[in-house]
């Protein structure tokens, strides 16, 4: 569900009109609802009730300061993956205690400032990463009250079923220590005195479209805490993760009640905490790339429409053959979509290319996708652009990055301004 729908043939984000938008603040921009976040994080937090999970939302997926700030006053946690990341949540006041911090390359700098915020748990990736903050913990944490904690990121090894590039869960992966080197890993620092590793994480990956690998990853999980607990050691929390589906395509993926039907089941009674890391399934659709044709022209058989957002704006599709639903933002009534989907054919519609700007073979947005007639200053909207969307965007071609806006009802502002020639160069003067 998301609040970007047609009224009378024209688009609208919640209550506004896409081209109002389009007139005052250009093209392309990422256009949020604030609502939809709203509503995606609230029907986790309920899905999950019963186990009081710590939600913590990824920010690589969406990490613009006024979206986070809506997530952090609606008592969403994050998670990061880099001290950039760390700095733009304690920018908008993000309580530090639900901060936990994945990456495999965490560097000594990034690992004193979680340190000093007091975040809530690293999630360790190697034993020499937990040596490293160890190490690190022993000169920089602040007073005993400040143990730190850790949470092991294991590789459950199943099959997540994504494009190879966003599966993380995999023995072959760089992510994680394999299950059997766990209990060796809390033998060796479980009892630790300035680190306490007491929680295990996984994350398995993103893109994918069904609960079984998560079912699978707990079934797995689970005997090993019980392994650890019978070894004496503190399991007190387990983290799955993110890369729950996201509904790119209409009515596709599992909604985070089947999600939690699923999991909560396994879980209950067991004693953990769960702490969860939704990203995509939370932002993907609270955003649409809002974009102009610049130009159509024929090439050989194929059709093209030119827009003016490429792949240095939305990276998706040319990294990993990532589906976006992409429509004019206004037709007529007999265009009104009935569902976003890959196989939409509409009589009279024409099936085109959708590609931008940039001088490169793999700038396209969409292919042989069949749309409604477009001609040169139409504004179409890219759907389900509110993860990994602005976050990857570059500066590619001497690009400015788009604009980034927030509608609110039936109001709008900008919340990222759009980058011009000079900020562009300001780091080179
Ligand atoms: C990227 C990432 C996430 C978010 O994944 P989504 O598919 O966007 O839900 C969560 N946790 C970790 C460790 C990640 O790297």
């Amino acid at each position: 569900m998301d609040l970007f729908h047609y009224s009378g043939g024209v688009l609208l984000a919640e209550g506004v009109d896409v081209e109002r938008i389009a007139a005052q603040a250009g093209t392309p921009a990422y256009i949020y609802s604030k609502g939809t976040f709203e509503d995606h994080l609230a029907k986790i937090q309920a899905a999950y009730r019963e186990l009081d999970p710590m939600i913590c939302f990824s920010v690589k997926a969406c990490g613009n300061l006024h979206v986070l700030k809506v997530m952090a006053e609606r008592g969403s946690g994050f998670d990061i993956v880099s001290g950039g990341e760390l700095y733009r949540v304690l920018q908008v006041g993000g309580d530090p205690a639900k901060i936990v911090y994945a990456g495999v390359g965490k560097t000594d700098d990034e690992i004193i400032e979680a340190i000093r915020a007091g975040i809530g748990y690293f999630n360790i990736e190697s034993e020499q990463e937990l040596e490293n903050l160890i190490r690190l913990a022993e000169r920089h944490a602040a007073g005993d009250e400040t143990m730190l904690k850790a949470a092991l990121r294991v590789n459950p090894d199943v099959d997540y079923r994504s494009h190879a590039y966003l599966e993380t869960g995999k023995r072959e992966t760089k992510f994680g220590v394999d299950i059997e080197r766990a209990v060796s890993v809390f033998d060796k620092y479980g009892g630790g005195s300035t680190v306490r590793l007491c929680a295990i994480h996984v994350h398995l990956g993103t893109g994918g479209k069904t609960i079984d690998p998560f079912v699978d990853a707990v079934k797995k999980i689970l005997p090993l805490v019980d392994r650890l607990r019978e070894k004496g050691h503190t399991v007190e929390a387990l983290d799955l993760g993110g890369g729950y589906g996201a509904d790119y395509e209409t009515e596709t993926v599992p909604s985070a009640e089947q999600y939690a039907a699923g999991l909560v089941p396994l879980l209950r009674g067991k004693g953990l905490r769960l702490i969860l890391e939704p990203g995509k399934s939370i932002c993907a659709n609270a955003a649409i790339l809002l974009t102009r044709v610049l130009y159509t022209k024929q090439g050989g058989s194929k059709k093209f429409v030119i827009v003016d957002a490429g792949m240095n704006d939305l990276i998706r599709p040319s990294l990993y053959g990532a589906f976006h639903f992409i429509w004019p933002a206004r037709v007529d009534a007999r265009f009104v979509p009935t569902a976003r989907n890959k196989d939409l054919h509409m009589g009279g519609g024409e099936v085109v290319d959708i590609v931008g700007p940039i001088c490169e073979g793999a700038d396209f947005l969409a292919k042989d996708r069949c749309i409604p007639p477009v001609q040169r200053g139409d504004l179409m909207a890219v759907f389900g652009a509110g993860a990994y969307g602005f976050t990857m965007s570059s500066n590619y071609n001497a690009r400015g990055r788009a604009t980034e806006i927030l509608v609110e009802g039936d109001s709008f502002r900008v919340i990222r301004r759009r980058e011009t020639y000079e900020d562009m160069v300001a780091l080179e003067r």
